[in-house]
């Protein structure tokens, strides 16, 4: 049985005649970009390559922790009691980004790149480097002191934010989103309002696919446990629609028999442990689907299905059961979709 969800509006595109299908793609912020487009007629691709890279380029130098020299990595090294001007972008993302923070009660924390780093998700020390071991309890208490997002004392209209010492801010469970919609309008501004734009899995699709239909996608599905069923496949119409999927079967590690997540409770300090497998989300704008994702996910199913139902937000929750079956929940908002 397969799951089909569309969008409740159209955004009334028409298919093109004579179109034909192109596709780019590429690597950023440690992952692939890809974007696929149609076009009447033959179109050239260098102009869209050059406009992809260049929103690439802007996020990643304003909000990469992998870049010594980002706007963002300039503020984390900064010393207490300086004060920053963040740029335009960064400021954007950074007031989303506050904005769930507050509404999440702390599950999602730009403000928690300390603890990344100490679980290592940041840049150095990697988990992957060998001998790398999970912090002592004393480590992640003095880490815990340094990720209240509150101590920014953020000013928005000047976009002046304070470094109160020692506090790391990390976009990555949001830039991705944020930059898809970010080349999925730039296309727009170029006269392609037919495109699908993904970035390490997060995706927006605007207009129609050759042939007048939407972009279909398939939500990813975490794999499930030997001898039990799959679930049903759930397949999108991102037709004026993005997604967004964050799970703990990527980026993962185990140590001393135990699997530590990517994604971090920045409440406790601790990776989670909450047998979420996945949490997809559906939105309008790839900044929040993503955003939205990674709360939902330290959430858990319980507070998680909650909040999202709370804020109308469309997600399907895949948990873990301790038999190792897979089971679903769906927001009202997303069962709204399926119809
Ligand atoms: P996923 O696809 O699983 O959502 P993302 O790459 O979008 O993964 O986000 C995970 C990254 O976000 C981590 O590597 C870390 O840098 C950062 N992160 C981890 N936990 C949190 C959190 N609770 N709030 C905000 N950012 C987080
Ligand atoms: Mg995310």
């Amino acid at each position: 049985m397969n799951r089909v969800l569309v969008p409740l509006e159209l955004d009334g595109s028409m298919p093109l005649l004579g179109a034909q299908a192109h596709r780019l793609d590429g690597q950023t912020m440690g992952t692939t970009w890809q974007v696929l487009w149609v076009a009447a007629g033959p179109s050239r691709s260098e102009p869209v390559r050059v406009a992809v890279q260049q929103e690439l380029d802007l996020v990643v130098a304003q909000m990469s922790t992998w870049l010594e020299r980002s706007e963002l990595e300039r503020f984390n090294r900064a010393p207490a009691g300086t004060w920053h001007t963040a740029p335009e972008a960064m400021a954007e993302v950074l007031e989303a980004a506050l904005w769930l923070a507050e509404a999440s009660g702390g599950a999602f924390n730009p403000a928690a790149g300390a603890l990344v780093n100490l679980w290592g998700f940041g840049p150095s020390p990697r988990y992957t480097d060998p001998g790398f071991v999970p912090p002592t309890d004393g480590a992640v208490e003095d880490a815990l002191r340094l990720n209240d997002w509150r101590a920014l004392q953020w000013q928005g209209a000047s976009r002046r934010l304070y470094q109160p010492g020692g506090l790391r801010l990390d976009f990555s469970a949001i830039a991705k989103g944020y930059v898809v919609d970010r080349v999925s309008r730039r296309l727009k501004d170029m006269g392609l309002p037919h495109s699908l734009v993904e970035v390490g899995g997060e995706l927006r699709g605007q207009g129609l696919r050759l042939g007048g239909q939407p972009w279909w996608v398939d939500l990813e599905s975490p794999p499930a446990a030997t001898g039990s069923a799959r679930l049903p496949t759930t397949r999108v119409a991102l037709h004026g629609l993005c997604v967004a999927t964050s799970g703990d079967y990527r980026r993962v590690y185990t140590h001393g028999g135990v699997r530590w997540p990517h994604t971090i409770d920045p409440r406790h300090g601790r990776p989670l442990a909450n047998g979420l497998a996945s949490v997809s989300v559906l939105h309008r704008e790839c900044l929040w689907a993503d955003a939205w994702s990674t709360a939902l996910t330290v959430l858990g199913n319980e507070e998680g299905v909650a909040l999202a139902s709370a804020h109308g937000i469309a997600a399907l929750f895949v948990q873990r059961e301790p038999d190792g079956r897979l089971t679903e929940t769906l927001t009202p908002a997303m069962k709204e979709l399926a119809g």
